[in-house]
């Protein structure tokens, strides 16, 4: 039997074991704080920052938003950074991207500073990351550990295909996988948009993470017998959210997989309060556990 792998059901265990450490923090009288910046007129980035900011209230980490308008110019958006940066109520501060066309968005990103940069992006955190010794790991790549874990995936000695090469989840989660760590210890091989057969790559692995955007690239015939499958895609067809991987397909070949939605989605999300959480206690200066 394939198992599918519930990831609304891993989130909603990882918040309640937050909510003890958020509990921690406040005994030491600590609330955490994640201030978003949205500058950006999208429908789809409210939303984002909206469900972000729920999230938040939800598990008790106080609320802080900027908005700012979508015709300001970089020293605007990075002024707003920088009193951020220098408050001691907010542990985590996320530019929502993308960010309009005459921003400079490295720049900006690069602004916030390391401690606060509970998205990972920042490059003292990406070389943290790189060299083994993560800060703040990337919420989707982190999520795709957490579900490899909570669904009794060893990585150690496997064989793991990540399909993408972004900055924001192929890259960090090869080099999560890569890591000399239990969650890690994987031979991981890396497949982008120019990889020469690609399902000669899938089909040699033990674990396939699909993150390419491509709708349904990956079906059963790509993949061997009983290998567990992380689809982090999220594509729009004809009004359904659909992954990168073909599930109905895969499900035949597959020993585990994650649905869509259903599956890193919501990790994503639950990444960001953990992330949070741990900025808060860092900065702090309060060792909580964290899950
Ligand atoms: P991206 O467009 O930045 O990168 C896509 C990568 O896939 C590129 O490196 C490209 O080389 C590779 N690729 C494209 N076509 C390919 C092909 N035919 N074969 C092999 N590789 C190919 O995208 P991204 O930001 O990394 O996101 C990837 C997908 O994951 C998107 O669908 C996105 O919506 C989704 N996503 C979901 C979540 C979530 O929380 N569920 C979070 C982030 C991204």
């Amino acid at each position: 039997m394939t198992e599918i792998i519930d990831g609304d059901a891993v989130a909603a265990s990882l918040r309640e074991e937050l909510a003890e450490s958020i509990e921690e923090l406040a005994d030491a009288g600590v609330q955490p704080g994640l201030a978003t910046v949205l500058m950006s007129d999208d429908p789809a980035s409210e939303t984002y920052v909206s469900m972000k900011r729920e999230d938040c209230r939800e598990v008790g980490i106080e609320d802080f938003h900027r908005d700012v308008d979508s015709g300001a110019d970089t020293e605007e958006l990075m002024a707003v950074v920088a009193d951020l940066n220098e408050r001691a109520d907010v542990h985590g501060v996320l530019v929502q991207t993308p960010l309009p066309d005459q921003v400079d968005s490295e720049r900006a990103l690069r602004s916030v500073t390391p401690l606060k940069d509970v998205d990972g992006f920042h490059p003292e955190n990406v070389g943290r990351l790189v060299r083994g010794d993560p800060r703040y790991r990337p919420c989707t790549p982190h999520g795709v550990q957490k579900l490899l874990d909570a669904a009794g995936v060893e990585t150690e000695g496997a064989d793991a295909v990540v399909v993408g090469r972004s900055n924001l989840v192929g890259k960090p989660l090869a080099n999560l996988l890569l890591r000399k760590a239990p969650d890690g210890n994987a031979t991981v091989t890396v497949c982008h948009s120019r990889t020469d057969d690609l399902a000669e790559k899938t089909r040699g692995a033990d674990i396939v993470v699909a993150a390419a955007g491509v709708p349904e690239l990956i079906d059963g015939s790509m993949l061997a017998e009983g290998a567990t499958v992380i689809d982090v895609g999220y594509n729009h067809v004809d009004g359904e959210a659909v992954g990168d991987v073909a599930f109905e397909s895969a499900r035949e070949t597959a020993g585990a997989i994650t649905p869509v939605p259903g599956g890193v989605g919501p990790m994503t999300r639950a990444m960001l309060l953990y992330n949070t959480v741990k900025a808060a206690s860092i900065q702090s200066g309060t060792d909580v556990s964290l899950p």
